[in-house]
């Protein structure tokens, strides 16, 4: 059996990704800073549900306290994110961008995945396949960022593609350290939910294809890698 903790999942790209977990016969935790919200997910998909803000070292320890007592974890999901937007859901650019929009962008985005991965460590070393799953982003490329003409080029935000490029080299430099783990970034793609004010353009489903795939690769799967539904993207 197959234990998975995807953070942030009571919504979004989470909440799809457990769907499909769940499904695939994984015992899934939902992890939701709200436990009204996550107790509501979970009661939806038939999972498990846990307290946990990303940005809180008691509540990120309460977790893995619970989860280990409850028989340990296989599979972390890093997926609990924010993108600040200024009114009318602009994104903040470098004329507008602050030194507390980075720290609270970077505070979940980035130290929440590192607060989450310290915290189960343990846990997934006890493992007997241990995966992680990080959720990137297409704009954590810098070579996609310095692509002229293109999409990602013409985004102008700074905190949030600057966080995901720091989740790549979380990703590269954990996947060095823990050989035995399969540690792999994920960018699923311009998706409609609230993180964008739902103008993405792609659904659910698809944008949880790649995260879905990633949790399921075996001991003999990539590691250190960064990856869409298409295949591996350039850093
Ligand atoms: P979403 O619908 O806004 O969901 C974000 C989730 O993260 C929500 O469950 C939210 O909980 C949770 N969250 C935020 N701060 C948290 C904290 N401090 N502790 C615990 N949970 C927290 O956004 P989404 O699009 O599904 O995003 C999921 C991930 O995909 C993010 O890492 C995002 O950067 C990444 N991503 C998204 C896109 C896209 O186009 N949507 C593209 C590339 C990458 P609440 O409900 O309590 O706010």
């Amino acid at each position: 059996m197959t234990t998975t903790l995807i953070t942030g999942a009571n919504k979004g790209l989470g909440f799809e990704t457990a769907r499909r977990l769940v499904e695939a016969g994984h015992t899934v935790y939902i992890g939701s800073r709200d436990a009204e919200r996550g107790r509501r997910a979970a009661e939806r998909l038939g999972a498990r549900t846990v307290r946990l803000d990303v940005t809180d070292d008691d509540s990120v320890r309460t977790a893995a306290a619970a989860i280990e007592a409850d028989g340990g974890l296989d599979v972390l999901i890093n997926n609990a994110g924010v993108e600040e937007r200024a009114d009318g859901n602009a994104v903040i650019g470098a004329a507008d961008v602050t030194a507390d929009t980075m720290r609270n962008t970077f505070e979940t985005n980035v130290f929440g995945t590192v607060r989450v991965l310290h915290a189960f460590l343990p846990l997934l070393r006890r493992s007997a396949a241990p995966v992680v799953v990080n959720l990137s982003s297409g704009l954590a490329s810098l070579t996609r960022v310095t692509d002229a003409g293109t999409p990602t080029y013409a985004y102008p935000g700074v905190a949030y593609p600057a966080s995901k490029t720091a989740v790549n080299m979380i990703t590269v430099q954990y996947a060095k350290a823990f050989p035995h783990m399969r540690i792999n970034a994920v960018e699923p793609g311009f998706t409609k939910t609230d993180l964008n004010g739902n103008t993405g353009i792609q659904t659910v489903e698809q944008g949880a294809e790649i995260i879905v795939r990633m949790a399921q690769v075996g001991p003999d799967g990539p590691t250190g890698g960064y990856f869409d539904a298409e295949g591996t993207l350039p850093w």
